[in-house]
């Protein structure tokens, strides 16, 4: 905890539903829910026009269009979250060279480390310039909360949505956090929450009040004291740069559940390639292979296999992975796969495994494409076992066509799948920044000039931030410092 706001946290607005109203003018203004349409789907964003009717993540997609049945339901393209993440992380790495990204659209940033800012001014500046920036390059917008700690700038971004900035004053946490529910501190679960209720806390109040000994009693040691220092507006967690994390995961979820156990492989290996890109664009190497899967049932399983020295090599990870899935039972189906390496250092020892990549590299046929992960629904798979012949070809339609998923066409261009069933797909053509929704029309699902498209970036030509933030003037030297705020 410090005496200045300079923990910055970033958090984008509804961001995967932002990025499709943006994309899609048709849907401006309207409810749009994000994500698996499947029959065990879940809401992954919910835009705020529908979250009035009462949708929010974590849901379930069947009670999601129970509660709002005239919203437009989409399958999330992570192809384009994740290039629009992309340009906001490194307008972030502007900042400071320690950035915790927390998900693709969430991150902690120092400010102080990276000397952008030292005081409340300054920081304040910081954060309103950092939104210009992000509305500019990316035509998204992202709430800024500033805090002397972790756990109060993400307390603050919260209460700044959407759209919005604001700042808690060192000093302050405490009489900040006393009237807020318990479930604010991070480590409070459902389940804490309703073991606290009972013994008669509701508040973070209550809790700074009832003393450390007390909640230790209730929780245990190790969370009971750490529940008191953060009731106690007390958090000196350090801002973690990924390079300095120790560990690296990634993980997809289907949007149809995995049975076929070669493509439960295939995913792994495709995971285990992207972790390890990560991996090497953090400059690091890890020592221990990490796999996880989430069974239909929602049973979780890990395993990890632990190798003779740190490693970056694709193959060797690979390897691992698929030595650690042969002990997993798959059968029933797969909802969630994910690959991750800890025990990371700064070097590899290449000479160990070195030699036998290579020669494995050599003999492994090219690889397919680049067809993203998280979107199973892009390609054909098998059917879901039990459905009969027209549900299967019902199935495989939307998995060809998932719903929000770009397409071209041959006259008429650019536009998106508004739906498909009884052999036909409907698309709706129109490109990012047009003023007016584009028109519908409707195909043969096998119409030749119809092709699965990517997505088109949602500001075409971004303005250059690469001189931001200018070296200014510390706020408290004067007016006029340059930066996004003066730019056109
Ligand atoms: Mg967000």
């Amino acid at each position: 905890m410090r005496a200045a706001p300079t923990i910055l946290h970033l958090d984008m607005d509804a961001f995967y539903a932002s990025a499709e109203q943006a994309a899609k003018p048709s849907l401006r203004g309207k409810p749009v829910v994000v994500g698996g349409l499947g029959t065990r789907g879940v809401v992954a964003t919910a835009s705020y026009e529908a979250r009035r009717f009462g949708v929010h993540s974590a849901m379930p997609m069947a009670q999601a269009r129970r509660l709002a049945p005239n919203a437009a339901y989409l399958v999330p393209r992570f192809t384009l979250y994740r290039a629009v993440s992309d340009q906001v992380m490194e307008l972030l790495g502007r900042l400071s060279p320690l950035v915790e990204p927390l998900s693709l659209d969430e991150a902690f940033v120092d400010l102080e480390a990276g000397g952008t800012a030292d005081d409340t001014a300054s920081a304040l500046e910081i954060g309103r310039e950092l939104r210009e920036a992000i509305q500019a390059v990316t035509g998204l917008s992202g709430s800024v909360g500033l805090a002397g700690s972790k756990m109060l700038a993400k307390i603050a971004s919260e209460e700044a949505k959407p759209d919005g900035i604001r700042l808690i004053e060192p000093g302050t946490e405490r009489a900040h956090l006393a009237p807020m529910p318990v479930r604010t501190l991070p480590g409070v679960g459902p389940a804490t929450a309703d073991h606290l209720r009972r013994a008669g806390m509701t508040t973070v109040n209550d809790l700074a009040e009832a003393g450390e000994a007390e909640l230790i009693r209730l929780l245990g040691k190790a969370h009971g004291a750490a529940l008191h220092r953060m009731a106690s507006g007390f958090d000196d967690r350090p801002v973690v740069a990924e390079r300095d994390a120790k560990s690296v995961s990634v993980e997809d979820t289907f949007e149809v559940d995995l049975h076929d156990r070669v493509r439960v492989r295939t995913e792994v290996e495709r995971l285990a390639d992207r972790c390890v890109q990560r991996l090497r664009g953090a400059g690091r190497s890890g020592r221990t292979v990490v796999l996880k899967v989430r069974r239909y049932d929602f049973s979780t399983l890990t395993r990890s296999e632990t190798l003779r020295g740190p490693t970056d090599d694709p193959a060797v990870v690979r390897e691992a992975a698929a030595r650690l899935l042969e002990a997993v039972d798959t059968t029933g189906g797969v909802r969630l796969l994910g690959v991750g390496v800890t025990g990371l250092a700064d070097y590899t020892q290449e000479d160990l495994f070195a030699q036998a990549a290579g020669e494995r590299a050599a003999a492994a046929p090219p690889e397919d494409g680049d067809v993203p992960p998280e979107d199973p629904g892009g390609r054909a798979g098998p059917a879901e076992p039990g459905a009969g012949p027209e549900e299967a070809a019902e199935q495989l339609a939307a998995r060809r066509w998932p719903a929000g998923h770009d397409v071209h066409h041959e006259i008429h261009g650019h536009g998106w799948v508004q739906g498909s069933g009884v052999g036909r797909v409907t698309v709706r053509f129109e490109e990012p920044g047009a003023r007016a929704p584009g028109r519908v029309r409707t195909f043969r699902v096998d119409d030749p000039a119809l092709r699965a498209a990517n997505p088109l970036p949602l500001v075409p030509d971004p303005p250059d931030y690469s001189s931001w933030p200018a070296s200014r003037p510390k706020s408290r030297s004067g007016a006029g410092a340059p930066g996004a705020a003066s730019r056109p």
